[in-house]
């Protein structure tokens, strides 16, 4: 379990004027939208903040107010952690009441599981949470992380008619497309359109307009404060299915020491192979207190568990329906309930609702 501290060096690096020009805090983690080339090695290295900024000369062609805070050492995205995840939450909450909105920088490789834990950790969101990245550096010629940047500021800034928020959700910013950030995902890793949200439609297509798709966005009940959650349990797993998968395996992964939680990825709407000893597996581990959760692998539709005999077996055995949780969102989801101390009944009866629009009940 993480507990997480951390200390807030806020600087001001643009375009100071006073209200009501939209004030929006840009908060650099790493990835490649930051890197340089090492000379010697050739390898991208996380490079520093004011690096990023000198090459996007057009910042300062918006209108806005735009503070920074950065990573002591800016990371790339694969060591992302949720300390990290904490560290973002404790910024954003720190500030909460003195910016319009808020865009992270980070890396492509896990954005998807950030957007999915800050989804959960920070309650009752009714400003942007907008986090990009680029496949190229910034300071290469044929950057993506130039748009990328520019967009997710006007994203962060935008209005809605009733003089609220556009956007009061943690959402990626990603080439032509604002997602939802737990229905989000990377699918490339060389297209410059590299996410997709496969369950839910996009929340604004990036074309000559920023057009909202504003049935999509999510309104979340006014009046409750809000509130950033730190503790993620990362006693979870991935149990991925494949044909002909051993006994031994599942047996020693549902047997891992302190492990309370399982994402089960499954073929199709739901199934594995139909052998009574996985089922009987499952159904020793959920006995002893485990809970399994089963998501589909593939990248769009649900889990409809008792629409064959291998799914109805995992139902029968105690396995919860993810409905269509993505894998990023369901892990995350996990670490956040048992987080917050849910028993594995609790945190099963969690995991099949809604909370932040990651499902569809
Ligand atoms: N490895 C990089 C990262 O995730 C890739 C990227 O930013 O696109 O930090």
């Amino acid at each position: 379990m993480y507990y997480f501290f951390c200390y807030l060096c806020v600087s001001n690096i643009a375009i100071i004027m006073a209200h009501p020009k939209p004030k929006i805090l840009l908060i650099y983690t790493g990835g490649t939208i930051g890197m340089i080339e090492n000379p010697l090695t050739r390898a991208l290295e996380p490079f520093d903040f004011n690096h990023l900024l000198d090459n996007v000369p057009k910042i300062k062609m918006l209108d806005f107010e735009i503070d920074n805070f950065q990573f002591d050492v800016p990371i790339d995205s694969a060591d992302m952690n949720p300390s990290h995840w904490g560290q973002m939450a404790k910024v954003i909450e720190d500030n909460y009441s003195g910016y319009d909105g808020f865009v992270i920088l980070h890396g492509t490789d896990t954005m998807a599981y950030t957007a999915s834990a800050l989804s959960f950790m920070l309650n009752n969101l009714t400003k942007p949470v907008i986090i990009t990245g680029s496949q190229l550096p910034i300071g290469e010629v044929r950057t993506d992380g130039e748009e990328n940047l520019i967009t997710a500021l006007q994203v962060a800034a935008a209005r809605d008619s009733d003089g609220g928020q556009m956007v009061r959700e943690v959402a990626i910013l990603f080439q032509n497309s604002l997602l939802r950030g737990n229905r989000s995902t990377k699918f490339s890793a060389g297209n410059f359109d590299a996410f997709k949200s496969n369950n839910y439609p996009v929340l604004a297509h990036i074309g000559l307009d920023i057009t909202y798709n504003k049935e999509a966005l999510l309104r979340p009940s006014r009046g409750k404060e809000f509130k950033a959650e730190y503790m993620m349990d990362t006693n979870v797993v991935f149990l991925d299915l494949f044909p002909g998968i051993p006994e031994s395996v599942v047996r020693s992964i549902l047997q891992i020491p302190e492990l309370k939680g399982v994402v089960l990825k499954s073929f199709g709407v739901g199934n594995g192979p139909n052998n009574p000893w996985i089922f009987d597996c499952i159904r020793d581990a959920v006995a002893s207190g485990l809970l399994i959760v089963n998501v589909s692998q593939c990248s769009n539709g649900m889990v409809s568990p008792m629409k064959y005999t291998a799914g109805v077996g995992f139902a029968n055995a105690g396995v919860i329906s993810g409905h269509d949780l993505t894998s990023e969102a369901a892990i995350t989801k996990m670490m956040y309930l048992f987080g917050m101390g849910a028993t594995p009944q609790l945190a099963g009866k969690y995991m099949e609702k809604n909370l932040h629009g990651e499902l569809t009940e």
